[in-house]
């Protein structure tokens, strides 16, 4: 079992229950993004049929057992998982650069995503029936069974290592499916780790397995022949991929993607919460979350009334080490982020945005120089053809953009290609209303910047932020089984 360490050397895929050495021609380096230092060797596996054999074979007995006693497994799950938030929340603080606190935030949802899953046999006796239902002959019934699938590829971001392989995994098992879990090839320590602890809690060989590499190893994970579907969460190029691949390999899949998420700030908002709230939620794990506020639309007056205050908040956000008690914001993910993100910067301004506050000049400590910091960035003067209104930056950038009334402001929250989540900040009810109707995006937030629906509601999203038809989380129950239609006739 992996321990948090400054070093953990070559990591290896966990296959039929045990640690196994992967068969691989190149290697990834995993960083601890704060201090810019390798900590770990990720190999990129060819070959999953190893992985996916395991769980195919577990899923024949798995599949069988009651509902009940595979429940068993998941109390027992439920119980180490939380003897082990500390460890865990240290390991997803060090490699993925966000603090201790959102990373116990990130974990809560993870152990509420057990809780859901235990309503498990109440969705599986969620069954239809009718009985004497044919007009031709009074002794016909006819019922609906839900039925596990078999194998599901579960593959998943770096910005959230056990939060959504956690989404998935423990309702999957429950229903009866077995995984091969493909986590982000960035940071693949804690969801390792987390995999052991399903070991721990006694679930039988080849239920859970993990493998690990980049997009090639989860392209074969998709394309086999044994494998039912793809759960993925990711960016919107991959998605779009994994969405198209899966279709043509006859797979049903589950794809949550990027996003671009309005903050509408309302003349009539109220001032010291909505200040607070916006200015701290831009920069939540330095803005790499697919629900982080992307732009921000000042309404008439509120451009004056807001702006100033939001500026003060946001330059007091303290950027430093994750692991420190004094950080607020710790760096992004890696070197290839920090260039995509002050790049974006750049060209922001480029076309005519104004920084307010500009975080590319943030200087770390001595001993943290190498690590992957950037400061909070504010523009102003952002309009909405610009590609910083338009593109996810998935980093501390708070765009400013100007609306003289609501009906603009709509319309400039519906006039990106993703729809993730929308928030609105107002005092009015009518206008609140008429916000969640009006914006086509898949979690609506009202008075609040990041609007997360927690496990037992779907997990939403519109236009190129989601493909498919079933959601994560509460959704994710009819993803992961399928009907079957018994009709019968006793004689
Ligand atoms: P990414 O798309 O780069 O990678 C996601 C996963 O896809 C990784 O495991 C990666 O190895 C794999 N992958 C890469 N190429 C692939 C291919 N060709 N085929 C199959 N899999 C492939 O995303 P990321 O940078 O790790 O995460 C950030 C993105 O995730 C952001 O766009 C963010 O908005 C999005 N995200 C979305 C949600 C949501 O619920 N909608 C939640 C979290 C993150």
């Amino acid at each position: 079992m992996i321990k948090y360490s400054q070093q953990y050397g070559r990591l290896n895929p966990l296959i039929d229950g045990k640690t196994v050495e992967a068969e691989y021609d190149k290697s990834l380096p995993t960083y601890d993004p704060g201090l810019g230092k390798v900590i770990g060797e990720v190999p990129v596996m060819k070959k999953v049929d190893e992985a996916v054999a395991a769980a195919a074979s577990a899923f024949d007995k798995w599949s069988k057992l009651p509902v009940y006693e595979r429940l068993q497994y998941l109390i027992r799950l439920k119980v180490i998982f939380e003897q082990h938030l500390d460890e865990l929340s240290l390991l997803i603080a060090q490699n993925v650069g966000k603090t201790r606190q959102e990373a116990y935030a990130e974990l809560r949802r993870a152990v509420e995503s057990i809780d859901m899953a235990l309503a498990a046999p109440h969705f599986m006796a969620e069954v239809r029936k009718v009985m004497n239902i044919a007009r031709s002959d009074p002794e016909i019934d006819m019922e609906v069974v839900k039925e596990p699938l078999g194998v599901f590829a579960i593959i998943t971001p770096f910005n959230f290592p056990v939060m959504i392989p956690m989404w998935f995994i423990p309702l999957a098992v429950t229903l009866g499916d077995t995984v091969v879990l493909k986590p982000s090839e960035q940071d693949p320590i804690p969801a390792l780790y987390m995999a052991y602890l399903f070991v721990k809690a006694g679930y039988p060989p080849g239920v859970i397995n993990v493998v690990l590499g980049d997009g090639s190893t989860a392209e074969a994970l998709i394309k086999h022949k044994d494998v039912v579907g793809v759960a993925f969460v990711g960016s919107t190029r991959v998605g779009m991929q994994v969405y198209s691949l899966a279709a043509t390999h006859g797979k049903r899949a589950l794809v949550g993607a990027g996003a671009k998420n309005p903050v509408v700030v309302m003349p009539d908002a109220n001032l010291e919460n909505t200040v607070e709230n916006v200015a701290t939620g831009f920069f939540v794990m330095a803005g790499q979350r697919c629900l982080a506020p992307g732009n921000l639309i000042l309404v008439g007056e509120a451009y004056d009334k807001f702006k100033k205050a939001i500026v003060e908040r946001v330059k007091k956000i303290r950027v430093g080490y994750q692991l420190l008690d004094t950080t607020d914001m710790g760096p992004v993910i890696s070197a290839a982020s920090k260039k995509r993100i002050s790049d974006m910067i750049e060209r922001a301004l480029n076309a005519g945005a104004r920084a307010l506050v500009d975080g590319r000049g943030f200087t770390p400590p001595p001993e943290y120089s190498e690590g992957f910091y950037l400061g909070p960035t504010v523009l102003d003067e952002v309009t909405i053809d610009m590609e910083i209104a338009q593109e996810e930056v998935f980093g501390p950038v708070l765009p400013i953009l100007y609306a003289k009334d609501f009906d603009e402001a709509v319309e400039y929250a519906n006039k990106t290609r993703y729809g993730n989540a929308a928030s609105i900040f107002t005092s009015s009810g009518k206008y609140a209303r008429e916000f969640a109707r009006r914006v086509n995006a898949g979690n609506i937030g009202i008075n609040m910047s990041i609007a997360q629906p927690t496990p037992h509601f779907p997990f939403g999203g519109r236009k190129q932020s989601f493909f498919g038809v079933l959601h994560a989380q509460v959704d994710a129950v009819d993803f992961f089984t399928d009907r079957k239609v018994i009709m019968q006739r006793w004689w």
